[in-house]
């Protein structure tokens, strides 16, 4: 792999380094080689059906509007997301509207809505004219007891009912099972079974409460598809931070569509994140599931900004800290070769480097915005703005641009100092 260097490096305001790199042309593997010893089998293709305007709206506080959801649904379009579950029609007549004018748009991806297992559900799904309904019914015998208050039968009967009443009005089904991980998987595969034979397409798993240990989920996953051949989806939560885990489990399992949201927002401690999928299975297993990832900073600075939620500095791959780095060591290698502190590159997911000023800070980053600006300094005058950003740094953290060339100035101006930077 070719360190192409000249273009990489960003400054904090987007300027261009032009710093050569020695690793140019170096034949490297930014990634782990041990990656290639144990790929996960995987299906043919994969489907990631994406929730961000459904489950990742129901992240406590959210709420988008008619315009930011039709910008979210052809922005999750052009990146190639291939299913789009719009919304839940059921829950508002906006919502409905939404979905229906998502659904009218005309993009590559197909639309899909959720709906519960009644008539009046189904009818709002028909009428928004979605290419296929989500069916979900509880079956873990905690939600059949203190939530649906139903049997097993009445279950059974009303699933396999609504799947017929959305098929025989034109839906394309896929019936899920809602907190499948928590249920009698002999019940889950009847079910499963009568709706596929009522007009299901695809059947879908569900860890609802994300309470699910990746083993748990190849289990789950395993004994559904030893019994039925048909699509099966997982729908996953990151309440123990395993959702990109057990989604890898899920498809390993024989699972072939995945539930996603952008940046894993969504309930409590959201869903399994669509850049961390796409990534995962890109660059650690060399499965490329038709996903452009270069708009995916973009699209997750457009989802963080209309939920009015902050995007998290370390949110892989596409927060601000993504590809920062401060340390005066590892800005140092970075700028002779990023594979030293980078194993994907900021581009390739539209994100950018960004080599920040603070206490970490050592002479690398000092000569290198220098030369930048063609100023010169003497090896003292670069020791003395050293010695001041970490005297910055330790009071307030960050130093701002404006405050380096403020600090460069009043140094450049005065006597510099004599003493040695201070740095290894
Ligand atoms: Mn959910």
């Amino acid at each position: 792999m070719s360190c192409a260097v000249a273009q990489l490096l960003h400054g904090s305001e987007n300027k261009l380094y032009t710093q050569r790199s020695i690793c140019a042309n170096v034949n490297l593997d930014p990634l782990s080689p041990f990656n290639k010893l144990a790929i996960p089998p995987l299906p043919e293709s994969v489907v990631v059906y994406d929730s961000t305007l459904r489950d990742g709206e129901q992240m406590p506080g959210v709420r988008f509007d008619l315009e930011q959801k039709v910008a979210i649904a052809r922005k999750l379009d052009e990146v190639g997301v291939h299913q789009i579950e719009a919304g839940f029609p059921a829950v508002s007549g906006s919502e409905r509207d939404s979905v229906r004018a998502i659904a009218g748009l005309g993009l590559d991806a197909e639309i899909l809505c959720l709906a519960r297992t009644l008539e009046q559900d189904i009818d709002a799904a028909v009428d928004c004219d979605v290419d296929m309904v989500l069916l979900f019914v509880a079956t873990s015998d905690i939600h059949l007891k203190y939530k649906l208050k139903m049997s097993r039968d009445q279950v059974l009967e009303r699933a396999v009912k609504s799947t017929e009443y959305a098929a025989a009005h034109g839906l394309r089904v896929s019936m899920s099972t809602e907190d499948t991980t928590r249920s009698d998987l002999q019940f889950v595969k009847a079910i499963y079974h009568a709706c596929h034979e009522a007009g299901a397409e695809r059947v879908g798993v569900t860890d609802t409460l994300g309470c699910a240990s990746p083993e748990a989920i190849s289990h789950v996953v395993g004994e559904i598809r030893s019994v039925l051949d048909v699509p099966l989806s997982a729908h996953l939560h990151n309440d123990f931070g395993l959702a990109t885990v057990n989604s890898i489990a899920a498809l390993s399992a024989g699972a072939e569509a995945i539930a996603t949201t952008v940046g894993g927002i969504g309930e409590r401690a959201g869903n399994v994140s669509l850049e961390q999928l796409v990534l995962v299975l890109k660059n650690l297993y060399g499965k490329d599931i038709g996903i452009s990832t270069e708009g995916l900073t973009e699209l997750g600075k457009l989802v963080f900004e209309a939920a009015r939620v902050p995007l998290p500095a370390n949110q892989p791959w596409i927060g601000s800290n993504a590809f920062s780095h401060e340390s005066g060591i590892h800005v140092a290698a970075v700028l002779n070769c990023p594979l030293t502190y980078e194993c994907v590159s900021p581009e390739s997911v539209g994100n950018r480097r960004r080599l920040v000023l603070g206490k970490h800070s050592g002479t690398s980053i000092v000569r290198n915005r220098l030369s930048e600006r063609e100023v010169d300094a003497t090896q003292d005058q670069i020791c003395e703005i050293v010695r001041e950003i970490k005297r910055r740094g330790e009071q307030h953290g960050r130093v701002s641009d404006d405050e380096f060339w403020t600090i460069v100035k009043a140094v450049l101006s005065g006597s510099g100092g004599t003493q040695n930077c201070g740095e290894g």
